[in-house]
Parts: structure tokens; C-alpha cells; sequence
């Protein structure tokens, strides 16, 4: 060898002996023939206990059966080879998966002389590959079977992920909506709506909680609970949604609140309502400056029906009072049943003309209209009182005590008659 060539040679197996990746040449019958650093390290041994021997001294053969095959298949084709190689290391007791190259070495005659070959240590990155699709496969079940339906969507309005329940709820696969954009394959209404919600959190940065009702195919409404959380995927602002259905919970809520605002008997708002709804509404005029006003009603001599004729036709007498009264009011009046043949209304925005003449033809109906039942027709005649707010009234209150005393005026003056103050 010329001193150029010992130089150069010097410089390469310097080079080698740095790569972090194990280089090698092995002969004919599979003997090391050279080996770098990185060999040395994997097998735990000095040079001179490594070059001249093969394989067996340092892979358990029994489980590392592709060591020797990829050798021999690199020197039967002369092929060069690339795959995953995974044998078992004596010095450690391990097993360890290679990205291998293996080439065929022939001398200068041409004659194949052996194999050599780079392997690069992937064990570790194998081994969070496996990790990471074990937990994005636990990651899948889970949001699959969760009672909420979960989706990422980017600022270009583009679905990044969906769960199963999404895809049940917009009828389509999976793999149609990621990638889509909303408002191609929504309807146009909701597509809309969800781009005017994405824009407010969009501009917010935070998270934020949503009450939201859909209405599906067969025009139910479904009402949601959405939590929207805003967060950066590959450096554009996207967001990801929890939408839980409380379309039960929700009528639930409903009817207990519509329970407790009415009057079993007669269906109409209770007294409880009535007082919210009037002070409510005693504010809202008092800013207006619009006139209002109150009427309470008492059927006279009632307990006479009751006694002669009986409570459950008493009873029906005091629902066909509150049906015939439902019927002569607008959808702005506030009627209430506010105890037992007691009955309340508020008229916003009405003149005391007015009121006045809707108080007489409700008098009017109840002594010239019996009330059809079993036992025959019965008069349920009624006393009125009536009163509107004035400017220095300032709460509901006062309002309510000069109706009662305006009632009790129309009780004592002999009954089915309007007593009402300006
Ligand atoms: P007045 O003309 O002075 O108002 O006499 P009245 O008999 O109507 O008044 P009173 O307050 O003496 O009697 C009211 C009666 O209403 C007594 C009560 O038994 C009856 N009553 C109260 N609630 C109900 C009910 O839900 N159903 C029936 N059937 N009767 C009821
Ligand atoms: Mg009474
Ligand atoms: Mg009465």
C-alpha cells in the first residue's frame, strides 16, 4: 500500500468509527472481516474478540434468524438489500430492530468475497411508533363511544377530525367530512350558524359555552350544550368543539318551569308567575311612560255553587271562567288564576277606556252566558275592580292593594258590577 492510500484508508476508518451507525463486512462463511465503533458497542466486546467470527457469538441465532438470511440472500442475488432487520444481542440481552443496507462484496477479480452493510438502530423509534398507535387507537375508542360529539375544525372552516357520533349526526363518513368544509356539507343555516360562533371564539382567544338548538330532518329541535376551546394545530388558529345533546334535559327544564308557572286546574299562569310577570312588567311601563292596567276579578257568591251544586262543577265552572277569559284577551295581556275564584290581568299598553270596556264585556258575558254543565247552566257572575298605574305609583304593589280595595267596592256596591279608578 502506498503512504497515500495508508492515509486515506486512515482517514475513512476514522470517519467510521464516529458514525453512530454499525458498519460492517462480513465473508463467505459469515466471519466479521471489519466492524466500526458502533459494532464494537452493540456487542460489548474489543476488535480482536469480534473480526474472524460470526454471527452466533453474538446473536441469539434462535430469534435472530433474519440476520443470517438477509447475508445470504444479498450473496445468492447480489442484490443490494434495504428492510427492518431485528435480532437479539447476547451482551445485553435484548431485542434490537435495524434499518439495514446490506450489499454484496466482490473482489478485484469479481469473485464474490462476502457482504457488508450499514444498520441503523430504529428500536426506540419503533418502539414510540407502536406507543403512539396504541394510544391514538385508545384515543379513537374512547371519543368514538363518549355521549358527546367532538370535532377540530380549522380557521379555513375545514374539518381536521370528527368523531363517530358527528358522522352519525351529518349523515356521512368519516373520511367525507375531514378535509370538507362545513358549508359543503351542511345546510346552509347551520353551516352559517357555526361560522358565526367559530368567528366569536376565533376573536375571543377563549373558551367559551353555548346553548344551541338545531332543528333536524323531521323538524324537531335538538338543543346542544357546546363547549368550544380555540388552540394552535401547525400554526393556524383552529378550534376544537364538545357539543353534548340536552335536547331531554332541556324539555325537562322546560316543563318544570311551565309547571311551575301554571295553574293546575284552570291551565292558566298561577299567582306565583303572575306577581314576577307584573312587577316585570310595572318596570317596563313605569320607563315606557305607557299606560297599564290591572284588573282583578271575583266570582260572586261562589261558594253557593259549590254548595249546591257541588266542588267538581264548581271547578268546572272556575275552567270554563278562565277559557271564556282566555279567549277575550290579546297575547300581551297577563291572565292568572291568584286564588281560588280569584282571578288577575294586567293590560300593558292599555288606555283606561279601554280597560274598561274589556272589564264590562267580561261582566257582561258572565251574567247573560251560563256556564253549560251536568246539573244544567250556571250563571257565574263576576265583580270587577280595575285601576291604572299612576306616575308618582313606584312599585307593583300599591297598584295591587287599590285593585283588591276597587274589588271589595264592587262586592260591597251589590256585586257583578266594574269598579274602576283612573
Ligand atoms: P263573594 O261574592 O263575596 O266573593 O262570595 P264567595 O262565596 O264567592 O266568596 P268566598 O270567599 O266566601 O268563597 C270562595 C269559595 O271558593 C270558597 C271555596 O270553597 C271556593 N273555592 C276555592 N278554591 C276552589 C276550587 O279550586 N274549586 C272549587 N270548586 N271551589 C273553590
Ligand atoms: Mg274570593
Ligand atoms: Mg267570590
Amino acid at each position: 500500500m502506498t503512504a497515500e492510500l495508508k492515509e486515506r484508508v486512515a482517514i475513512l476508518e476514522g470517519m467510521l468509527s464516529v458514525v453512530g451507525a454499525c458498519i460492517f463486512s462480513k465473508d463467505l462463511k459469515g466471519r466479521y472481516t471489519y466492524v466500526n465503533q458502533a459494532v464494537l458497542a452493540v456487542f460489548d466486546l474489543p476488535q480482536e474478540e469480534v473480526l474472524g467470527k460470526d454471527d452466533s457469538h453474538f446473536f441469539d441465532l434462535e430469534q435472530s434468524r433474519e440476520v443470517i438470511e438477509n447475508d445470504q440472500m444479498v450473496m445468492r442475488t447480489g442484490k443490494t438489500l434495504r428492510k427492518e432487520e431485528t435480532n437479539f444481542v447476547k451482551a445485553f440481552n435484548r431485542e434490537v430492530t435495524y434499518q439495514i443496507i446490506k450489499k454484496p462484496l466482490y473482489d478485484e477479480n469479481n469473485n464474490l468475497i462476502g457482504v457488508c452493510g450499514i444498520a441503523n438502530d430504529i428500536t426506540e423509534q419503533r418502539h414510540l411508533q407502536s406507543k403512539v398507535e396504541e394510544q391514538n387507537k385508545l384515543l379513537d375508542i374512547v371519543l368514538d363511544n363518549v355521549a358527546a360529539h367532538i370535532y377540530m375544525k380549522d380557521d379555513s372552516r375545514e374539518f381536521i377530525y370528527v368523531n363517530a357520533k358527528v358522522s352519525e349526526l351529518f349523515g356521512l363518513p368519516v373520511e367525507h367530512i375531514i378535509g370538507a368544509k362545513e358549508q359543503d356539507i351542511l345546510p346552509p343555516d347551520m353551516a352559517a350558524h357555526f361560522h358565526e360562533s367559530d368567528t366569536e371564539l376565533f376573536a375571543s382567544g377563549t373558551k367559551q359555552t353555548i346553548e344551541e338548538t338545531v332543528t333536524d330532518d323531521n323538524g324537531n329541535k335538538r338543543h346542544y350544550l357546546s363547549v368550544k376551546v380555540p388552540f394552535e394545530h401547525h400554526g393556524s388558529k383552529s378550534l376544537i368543539g364538545f357539543s353534548t345533546e340536552v335536547t331531554e334535559l332541556y324539555e325537562l327544564k322546560e316543563q318544570f318551569r311551565k309547571q311551575a308557572n301554571t295553574d293546575y286546574l284552570t291551565n292558566i299562569y298561577n299567582r306565583r308567575y303572575f306577581i314576577e310577570t307584573a312587577e316585570r312588567e310595572f318596570k317596563r311601563a313605569d320607563r315606557s311612560k305607557e299606560p297599564f292596567a290591572l284588573m282583578s276579578l271575583d266570582i260572586d257568591h261562589f261558594k253557593k255553587i259549590n254548595d249546591k251544586y257541588g266542588h267538581p262543577v264548581g271547578d268546572l265552572v272556575l275552567q270554563t271562567f278562565a277559557k271564556s277569559l282566555t279567549a277575550n284577551l290579546r297575547d300581551e295581556d297577563v291572565l292568572a288564576r291568584i286564588g281560588g275564584e280569584e282571578f288577575a290581568i294586567i293590560l300593558p299598553n292599555t288606555l283606561f277606556k279601554e280597560a274598561k270596556r274589556v272589564a264590562e264585556r267580561i261582566r257582561e258575558y258572565q251574567s247573560n252566558n251560563p256556564v253549560p254543565t251536568e246539573k244544567g247552566g250556571i250563571l257565574a257572575r263576576v265583580s270587577i275592580g280595575l285601576v291604572m298605574k299612576a306616575h308618582d305609583d313606584n312599585n307593583f304593589e300599591t297598584l295591587f292593594k287599590r285593585v283588591d280595595k276597587a274589588l271589595y267596592q264592587a262586592k260591597r256596591q251589590g256585586r257583578n258590577r266594574v269598579v274602576a279608578h283612573n
